[in-house]
């Protein structure tokens, strides 16, 4: 079976090691050892200020919310994993859609602007399938209304923008490092923010508010990462590179056997890209269907991220349409990519797709 990823896995033998090291110091989670240097040397890879590891990408998103003290109605986007939606639902926030740009998938920073009104308090962007968003438009936007940027950067691990991480823009970024992400920690995310006030908020944030031994000055949760995660980390951390380089060739593979056949998303010229997602844009929704009933009987399972369309869940009850949107979400399949994906299995999908989209 070929699903839409599969989850990499490092050396054992390495990974052990550090699980000897846990083993021997029982220390196995509250900010231990794997995290400090894990912590450290994604700072240091990333070339962020200040990096603050988490249980997830979902909690990272959440803890952004509620450091920032946002309320009221917050500009999102309805492309997106639902995560970006039903995290701000939860966090007693309404989510107003702007719909997207049909060729980059990104929020339209043009349609921003029209959703803000005396209860926006941030913008809530994702910079989808790791292709950057329009950081400086949105940056104005928000110093001229006076609104907080969230930048739901799950995807984008490594992005460069103008040669500086994308982490860098918005008040806070957050990264997830699930399984099925490029780089992962099993379960884990991250916070990154400029800001060094609002870094140690954070620190205090995930670990119960508490700061020392006998004070505890603020509420906070639990949104730690463990050490076994942290040690994860590391070991993946080391073959990043490798990984990605495998990556771009299977993604180079499948752009070149689908040019003309069906459309990719427009990458912003000003970034990098980290080879993460593979997106085809079908010409409809039944050339999408007919493509993945082939795909599957050969036991082939591309996914179709982002579908449905965000504006249509139905618990939001919300009144907005985003054309754009739904209809992307439509005919749009994210194909399988992952180190170990085969030559000849790529150029199968492509033959498959060629097949049944004319
Ligand atoms: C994966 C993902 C999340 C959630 O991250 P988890 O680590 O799975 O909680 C949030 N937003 C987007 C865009 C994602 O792809």
């Amino acid at each position: 079976m070929i699903n839409v990823t599969k989850s990499y896995l490092p050396d054992i033998e390495k990974y052990k090691a550090y699980i000897d090291e846990i083993y021997s110091s029982s220390w196995l989670t509250n900010n231990g050892p794997m995290v400090q240097k894990l912590e450290l040397r994604l700072k240091e890879y990333l070339g962020v200020k200040n990096i603050i590891l988490v249980s997830n990408g979902t909690i990272a998103l959440d803890v952004a919310y509620k450091v920032l003290e946002l309320k009221g109605e917050i500009i999102t986007t309805p492309f997106s994993f639902v995560a970006t939606t039903s995290s701000a639902v939860l966090a007693g926030l309404k989510p107003i859609f702007a719909d997207i740009d049909e060729n980059s998938l990104n929020i339209n920073p043009q349609n921003i602007e029209k959703m803000i009104n005396q209860n926006t308090s941030a913008i809530l962007p994702v910079h989808v399938f790791a292709n950057a968003c329009e950081v400086e438009e949105i940056e104005k936007i928000a110093k001229k209304y006076n609104l907080k940027v969230i930048y739901d950067a799950a995807h984008a691990f490594d992005v460069e923008y103008k040669s500086e991480s994308i982490l860098k823009y918005g008040d806070i970024s957050t990264l997830s490092f699930h399984a099925t992400k490029l780089f992962h920690t099993i379960e884990g995310g991250a916070i990154i923010t400029n800001d060094d006030e609002l870094a140690q908020k954070i620190r205090y944030f995930i670990n119960f508010g508490i700061k020392s031994a006998t004070e505890i000055p603020y509420i906070g949760t639990n949104a730690k990462m463990n050490e076994f995660e942290a040690a994860m980390g590391l070991c993946i951390l080391d073959d990043i590179k490798e990984i990605k380089n495998k990556r771009k060739v299977i993604i180079e593979l499948y752009k070149k056997e689908l040019d003309g056949i069906v459309k990719f998303q427009e990458q912003n010229i000003n970034a990098t890209q980290n080879y993460s997602y593979m997106p085809v844009i079908f010409k409809s929704k039944e050339e999408l269907l007919s493509v993945q009933k082939a795909l599957n009987t050969q036991d082939i399972y591309p996914r179709r991220y982002f579908y449905p369309s965000l504006d249509t869940l139905e618990y939001l009850k919300s009144s907005q349409i985003c054309e754009i949107s739904q209809n992307i979400s439509q005919k749009i399949l994210c194909l399988p990519v992952f180190v170990g994906l085969k030559e000849e299995m790529v150029l199968k999908i492509c033959r498959t797709i060629r097949e049944f989209s004319r």
